[in-house]
Formats: C-alpha cells, structure tokens, sequence
C-alpha cells in the first residue's frame, strides 16, 4: 500500500530551513485560540490519539471538496486525479505525517482557518473543558485541528491550493505561527501535509501497528483511501 510518488517532503535541506526563516511572516493567534493551544499543549488527558481522527476527517472534508468541484470543472484536478490520504513517520526525526491530495489551503486560508479568525467553537470548547467536559468532544466545536497539539509541540501545515503558490504555516504553541512561501516550489501538486513533531510522550505513535489499528477505527466513514506508508527497517540496509 505504498504511494507511487511518497517523496519525504519535510526532510527540508539547510538551504530551505533558512529561506523559510528569512521569508517568514508572523501573526498572532486570536487570543481564545491561544487560550486553547495552551490548555491543549500542558493537557494531561490520555486518550491523545484524537489528533489522528480529527486530522483524518479534515482530510476527507477537504477532498470532498475538491471532489465537488470537480464536478463541474475538471480543470482543478489537474494532473492530481488521486483522491486520497497518506500517513508516513519517520521514528529518528520523531514525525509523523499526513497528507491529503483534497483542496488544499491559499496562504489566506492558512492565515484565517489556522489561527486569526475567531470561532464560537473555541470559546465554547474552552467552557465545556473548564466544566469537566470531555477532550475528546473537541472536533465537535469545530476546533479539532488544535488537538494535534494534544501530541505535537510543533506542527508545520504544507499546502497547495489551485488559486495560489504553495504556503507553509507553522506553529510551535506559542502566541505566533509563522507562514511562509514554500522555498521548494509546489511539491504537493495539491492539497495538505500537517507535520506533527511528536513530544517526548506521544512517541508510541510512531508504531506502524499502533496506527494501522487507529487509522481503520478513524476511517470506517471515510470514503477515500488511507495508505499507511511502512518505515524501511534500518537493519535491513
Ligand atoms: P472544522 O473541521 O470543524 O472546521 P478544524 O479545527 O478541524 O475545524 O479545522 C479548521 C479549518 O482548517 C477547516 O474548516 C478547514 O478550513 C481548515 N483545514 C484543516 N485541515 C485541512 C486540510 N487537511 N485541508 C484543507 N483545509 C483544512
Ligand atoms: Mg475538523
């Protein structure tokens, strides 16, 4: 079940990570996101692998509707006619990866849906959690996208939209996210990776079984395909 063309896109050379750093534009989180980000971050909550859901079902939104577009112009395609999700892991560099080939996010989506535009959901999520609610209700405040922080302490989105250049966006929790113009060029073609760097205790992820089982049990509604791309095993060199 490997992808044909599973490029490792955040192995970024020296070069790159100083481009990126150069070229970057700060913003400021709206204050209830950070609010949020914070409680999410220093969470002691166990059932963590709530990231992998609701970074799955933003996946599969994301492609029904680039599926939905091109309905009526094909054109957005491109040469990108694959509908699918791709999860990868690199367990030395501690990441784990998914990457949808949906609609992708323009620069000012990244800047509005990851972090500046205020959402009821966050305040109210904020709420229910200071009244004992559940975690896990999280995607229901539609703020799911946060609970990657849940076991990252950064996460860098990659995404590339028909309408504009690829972006990066990146956030290590703290009260600002950098975006920047992708110094690689459009290496997704479309659609987005989020790069979860994984704290010291959310390591077990980095499991092929561990997320197989969890990729099937997010999945059961998903009605596009998830590879699970298998770590090369270093002894077999
Ligand atoms: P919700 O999914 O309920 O809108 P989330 O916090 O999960 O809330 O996601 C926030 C927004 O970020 C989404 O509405 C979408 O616009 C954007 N987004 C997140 N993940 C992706 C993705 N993989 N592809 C495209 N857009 C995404
Ligand atoms: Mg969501």
């Amino acid at each position: 079940n490997k992808p044909a063309d599973g490029k490792n896109m955040d192995s970024m050379s020296d070069e790159e990570k100083e481009a990126l750093g150069k070229s970057s534009e700060n913003y400021e989180f709206q204050a209830e996101v950070n609010r949020l980000m914070d409680i999410i971050i220093n969470s002691l909550y166990t059932q963590k692998e709530v990231f992998l859901r609701e970074t799955i079902s933003n996946a599969a939104d994301a492609l029904e509707k680039v599926r939905y577009l091109s309905v009526t112009d094909e054109a957005v395609l491109g040469d990108k006619k694959d509908l699918d999700i791709r999860i990868e892991w690199d367990s030395e560099a501690k990441t784990l990866s998914l990457t949808d080939t949906g609609i992708g996010m323009t620069k000012q989506d990244l800047i509005n849906n990851l972090g500046t535009v205020a959402k009821s959901g966050t305040t109210n999520f904020l709420e229910a959690v200071a009244g004992g609610a559940d975690v896990n209700l999280i995607g229901q405040f539609g703020v799911g996208f946060y609970s990657t922080f849940l076991v990252a302490d950064k996460v860098t989105v990659t995404s590339k939209h028909h309408d504009d250049e690829q972006h990066i966006w990146e956030s290590t929790a703290d009260a600002n996210f950098r975006i920047a113009k992708d110094p690689r060029g459009d290496t997704l073609g479309r659609g987005t990776r989020i790069t979860m760097h994984l704290k010291e205790d959310s390591t077990e992820f980095l499991n092929e079984y561990k997320l197989r089982d969890l990729a099937k049990k997010f999945s059961q509604f998903i009605s596009f395909p998830i590879y699970l791309r298998v770590e090369k095993s270093k002894t077999e060199e």
